[in-house]
């Protein structure tokens, strides 16, 4: 009986993994597409400095399946990394937010800046500065108004040809930040040595704030490192008031997160940047 029980677990197991496969191959067969004809969507989540006004954007790639779905990106990023896709990719994730975000401040008297992240892949393919050059020349972004957000693993590996163009990003005037900061094994002698102007405190660091004394502990050592490098700090994943009063008063100059704002289509955000500086254009008039 052990015997049939297994013999129906191995076949179990490998119905599974057929399936799997297919919705992997469906998946990247998608991909191929949504690039191909230009179709990678991008959302985008507003950040917000400690007064309330949104500052800056980030662009979030979202991929719609044949039978029209939303795909968010943890399904289809590891693909497109596997694959090579995330190259073509991430090109036009950068030319879509940076046309996006020249358009949108026209409108705006206080400019706003995007950041597009970056994968290790992309990095390491050793084309990025040319292709940013290239996007900022195409859609007239001035550079100050992009920002690229890295991962620490890239950054981690140390090589030469990576600090090369990092350095070289920097001088196009780009803005370098480290995303997810704290979840890897950056050194501080390896962040001392990198272009980078600020990080993004990973959600798992703020989530647990202001009630759990190893959050507390934890982020305050995060933010002591970050002010020693002279880096700026962005916290990702405010959710509560709480948590962002707490952040605030820690000297985190930038947040993000659902409690303040979620993603939101092209179109949604940018009404959305543009009512709100409006308002708070407002409310300055009222309170002047
Ligand atoms: P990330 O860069 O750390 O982006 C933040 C993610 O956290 C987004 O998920 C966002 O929707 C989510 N988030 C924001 N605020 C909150 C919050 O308060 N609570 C919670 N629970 N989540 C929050 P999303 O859009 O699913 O993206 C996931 C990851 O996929 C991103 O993490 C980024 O690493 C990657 N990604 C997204 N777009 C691109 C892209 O164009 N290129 C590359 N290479 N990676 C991308
Ligand atoms: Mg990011
Ligand atoms: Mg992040
Ligand atoms: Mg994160």
């Amino acid at each position: 009986q052990a015997k049939q029980a297994g013999k129906n677990t191995v076949r179990v197991f490998h119905a599974n993994m057929s399936a799997t496969l297919q919705t992997k191959v469906d998946l990247e067969n998608d991909l191929h597409d949504s690039i191909l004809h230009d179709r990678i969507e991008l959302h985008y989540q507003p950040r917000f400095n400690a007064n309330g006004s949104i500052c800056s954007v980030e662009a979030l790639a979202r991929m719609r399946s044949r039978t029209g779905e939303l795909i968010p990106p943890a399904q289809f990023i590891p693909i497109a990394e596997e694959t090579g896709l995330i190259i073509p990719m991430g090109e036009q994730v950068m030319r879509k937010a940076c046309k996006w975000l020249k358009d949108t401040n026209k409108k705006l008297k206080n400019p706003i800046s995007v950041s597009v992240n970056v994968s290790g892949i992309q990095l390491l393919d050793g084309k990025l500065c040319g292709t940013v050059e290239k996007v900022l020349k195409l859609t007239g972004l001035p550079a100050k108004l992009l920002e690229l957000e890295l991962t620490e693993t890239v950054l981690m590996q140390n090589q030469e040809t990576v600090l090369h163009d990092l350095n070289r990003l920097h001088e196009l005037g780009v803005s370098l930040s480290i995303d997810d900061f704290g979840t890897g094994y950056s050194s501080l002698a390896t962040l001392h040595r990198m272009p980078v102007q600020s990080i993004k405190l990973d959600r798992s660091f703020v989530s647990n704030l202001p009630n759990k004394t190893d959050s507390v502990i934890l982020s305050r050592t995060v933010l002591a490192m970050a002010q020693a490098l002279g880096l700026g700090v962005v916290a990702e994943g405010v959710e509560t008031a709480e948590q962002r009063d707490f952040l605030i008063e820690s000297g985190v100059l930038e947040l993000q997160g659902f409690g303040l704002a979620r993603p939101m289509t092209a179109d949604d955000s940018r009404q959305f940047v543009w009512a709100q500086q409006i308002t708070s254009d407002k409310a300055k008039k009222i309170l002047a």
